[in-house]
């Protein structure tokens, strides 16, 4: 029996992740669920799966929580200290970091310091600190598998020792598929006035509200170029990113011999949940069968680059190196907030982030201190530029 640490369980890759488990139940066990918000949820969720702990955001919350359960054998934590320990305790096989931003970047590291099977959605936490995230799974030895379904699907084209190198193991170049997002065929000068509810109904994948804004910017494939980066020891020359709109192919590894091999499937998270959750064998995630028939085609198209500003901005963050990529998500995770709140408009999104590169210097992120210290400051200057420009 394997016992698993959902951090972010009240969530959209959460559900899905409860969904796998629920129907295996003699291979896998909660051992801990985590929420922020959403309590009610979470104590459902506790009652349905019985997990040892339960981990919410302060003391309050988790005194409420824990009347919710009385009669159920499940201790509440709270605050970061709670999800590191849930996140690190001996008797967790793997852990899925699923928290969304900044925010689980060091519970995510505390899985990966115990030197759990570690499932990957929180692309935040590694965009932060790629090198001492990617030093520390070496070192503590922990399995790193990606969640996001186009490095999960990177992972399964790739050869098993791709960590030799990708030119070493004959890769070419890396193809990211996406989707465009709700505005791939809105123009330009109509992107002023996208409204929150619009850039959130993504057209293939129904997901939480900040990655469905970066869907709807592209940042989101700017903050995978570099993990992909990070994950598959790549330069970002060699990640290119390839529109497809129907989202069936996952994303291609093109192979100097002219091969290129592609996942594809339905889009519906379980696929790559119950991949890594089962790696390195196969089972059932309850995602229907691929239509060939139904879908009949699939289109391709390069990324409009005045249209997305923000992965042009990633793409120069992932070249740059140092604290600029945790500049750049700190500063995104500032605009879509605001965005969502309704104190900026959608183009803003990119140049909020873009005067905040412009006014700080990337430095060594050699040292975790570094790293939250630039993010700490982009967070004041972006949160600067979201007063002037609201
Ligand atoms: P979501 O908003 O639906 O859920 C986020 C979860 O994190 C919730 O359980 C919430 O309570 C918790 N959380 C939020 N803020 C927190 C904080 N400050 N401290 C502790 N917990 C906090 O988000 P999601 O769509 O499930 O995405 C989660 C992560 O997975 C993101 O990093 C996202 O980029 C990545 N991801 C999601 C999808 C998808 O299909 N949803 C696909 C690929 C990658
Ligand atoms: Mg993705």
């Amino acid at each position: 029996m394997q016992q698993i640490t959902v951090l972010g369980a009240t969530g959209s890759i959460g559900g899905s992740t409860l969904d796998v488990i629920a129907r295996h139940p003699g291979r896998y066990r909660a051992f801990a669920l985590t929420a922020h918000s959403r309590l009610d949820e979470l104590a459902r969720l506790c009652w349905r799966f019985k997990p040892r702990y339960a981990v919410v955001a302060s003391a309050q919350d988790a005194d409420t929580l824990q009347q919710q359960l009385d009669g159920l054998d499940c201790e509440v934590l709270h605050g970061e200290q709670g999800l590191c320990r849930v996140a690190s305790a001996d008797e967790v096989d793997s852990v899925m970091a699923a928290i969304v931003g900044a925010a689980g970047l060091a519970p995510t590291l505390a899985a990966v310091r115990a030197g759990k099977k570690v499932l990957l959605a929180n692309k935040e936490a590694l965009v932060m600190s790629g090198a001492l995230f990617m030093q520390a799974v070496q070192e503590h030895g922990a399995t790193l598998l990606p969640i996001d379904s186009e490095h999960n699907a990177i992972f399964q084209c790739l050869p098993c020792n791709y960590h030799d190198g990708l030119p070493q193991t004959g890769v070419r170049r890396l193809l990211l598929t996406a989707s465009g997002g709700p505005f791939r065929e809105t123009a330009l000068h109509e992107l002023a006035g996208v409204t929150p509810a619009q850039a959130c109904a993504h057209p293939n994948w129904s997901m939480g509200q900040k990655i469905s804004v970066d869907s709807a910017t592209m940042m989101n494939k700017g903050l995978e170029l570099i993990e992909a980066c990070w994950l598959f020891a790549a330069r970002p020359a060699q990640v290119e990113v390839v529109v497809h709109p129907q989202s069936v192919i996952h994303s291609l590894v093109d192979y100097v011999d002219g091969s290129v091999l592609a996942q594809l499937g339905n889009p519906d998270m379980r696929t790559p949940i119950a991949h890594a959750l089962a790696w390195p064998q196969r089972i059932d995630s309850g995602v229907q069968p691929l239509d060939l028939y139904q879908l009949a085609r699939m289109d391709f198209f390069e990324p409009d680059p005045e249209k997305f500003v923000c992965l042009r901005l990633a793409r120069e963050a992932a070249e740059q190196g140092g604290t600029a990529p945790a500049i750049l998500n700190a500063a995104n995770e500032v605009a879509v907030a605001g965005f969502l709140g309704g104190q900026t408009g959608f183009l803003q999104i990119a140049q909020i982030i873009e005067r905040t590169l412009e006014q700080l210097a990337s430095r060594a992120a050699d040292s975790l201190e570094a790293i939250l210290d630039a993010d700490k400051q982009a967070r004041e200057v972006a949160g600067q530029w979201l007063a002037r420009m609201s």
